[in-house]
């Protein structure tokens, strides 16, 4: 069985301000490393039109129709401080959302065994209404309910290593015990949400690192708090929420991964979708903002993801 590859020129469509971290450069940097004769035996896919019915899985018609008014015709509006829209962010946003519910059909179909999908922009700090830090919509959190409506799902896990808390994927499944949600993340930290004490439905294990910490701090949050939940959880579908900004080298915060600690936790995920999903497992790209840093951990995630 093979790992797909996801991708789609859209995806560099997809324009912020200049100077903004959050840049078509970060898919090219992945594109390259990806290219190596290493990665010879990825399935590579063109990412699908997106359904944008699946969008209201997500998030309410209204909101929805607030995002695409928003798209403006020539230019980069601003949707807050650090969250922008260029002429092709709709298409973009909504063919992540295609990628990553094909990625889902593939490891319920049986063509892959597992899949990566490198799209932008990012995805997991969207909440039910509010489009935020660099997101537009929750891709994660829609590919989770789209297995559920799609293949009958009972539980699906969301496991979020971007450095910053998935506020937005908290949100939309607060109050729902059929999807698990599990943390790693800085604290404090944008966008500040992401405490122990948050728990929702009970369904919500948040596991926030110290600034200045690295690897062992994280590996002991991912050993005593992420793999447990998930043992207890023993979901259908885990879907990564793979964002690269806790490599030492990013600089949007301080905490100190190496591509070794991405390799590691890719294998321990592994581990526990052989043990209660079927080996499926979908990642999904969020952030990660130094290019060297980003390329060199995606190569060790998907480096791990092939080894099956
Ligand atoms: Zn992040």
């Amino acid at each position: 069985m093979v790992t797909r590859l996801y991708t789609h020129p859209i995806f560099l469509e997809h324009l912020t301000p200049s100077g903004h971290p959050e840049r078509p450069d970060r898919l090219r940097a992945i594109e390259r490393v990806l290219d190596d004769e290493a990665f010879a035996a990825l399935d590579r896919v063109k990412a699908p039109e997106g359904d944008e019915a699946t969008i209201l899985y997500a998030h309410p018609e209204d909101f929805v129709a607030r995002v695409r008014a928003a798209i403006p015709e020539t230019g980069i509006v601003s949707i807050d401080a650090d969250t922008s829209a260029s002429p092709k962010s709709w298409q973009a946003a909504v063919t992540a959302i295609g990628a990553a519910n094909a990625a889902v059909d593939d490891v319920f179909e049986g063509r892959a065994a597992n899949a990566f999908v490198a799209a932008r922009p990012p995805g997991h700090h969207a909440e039910k209404t509010t489009a935020m830090g660099f997101c537009l919509f929750n891709t994660a959190a829609i590919a989770a309910r789209y297995a559920q409506k799609k293949h009958q799902a009972e539980r699906v896990a969301v496991v979020d290593w971007d450095v910053h808390h998935g506020n937005g994927t908290q949100d939309i499944f607060w109050d729902d015990p059929s999807v698990l949600y599990c943390s790693t993340h800085q604290m404090p930290l944008y966008p500040g949400t992401g405490a122990k004490n948050e728990t929702g439905a009970g369904n919500i294990v948040n596991a926030p690192l110290a600034p200045r910490t690295g690897s062992e701090v994280f590996r002991d949050a991912f050993l005593s708090r992420v793999l447990p939940a998930l043992d207890d959880f023993a979901p259908d579908l885990i879907i990564i929420s793979a964002g690269f900004d806790a490599h030492h080298r990013d600089p949007l915060a301080e905490i100190n991964l190496t591509e070794e600690d991405f390799d590691w936790a890719t294998g321990q995920l592994m581990e526990r979708a052989g043990r209660h999903s079927g080996n499926r497992l979908v990642s999904l790209l969020e952030g990660g903002y130094d290019l060297q840093g980003l390329a060199f951990s995606v190569a060790a995630h998907v480096g791990r993801l092939m080894k099956g």
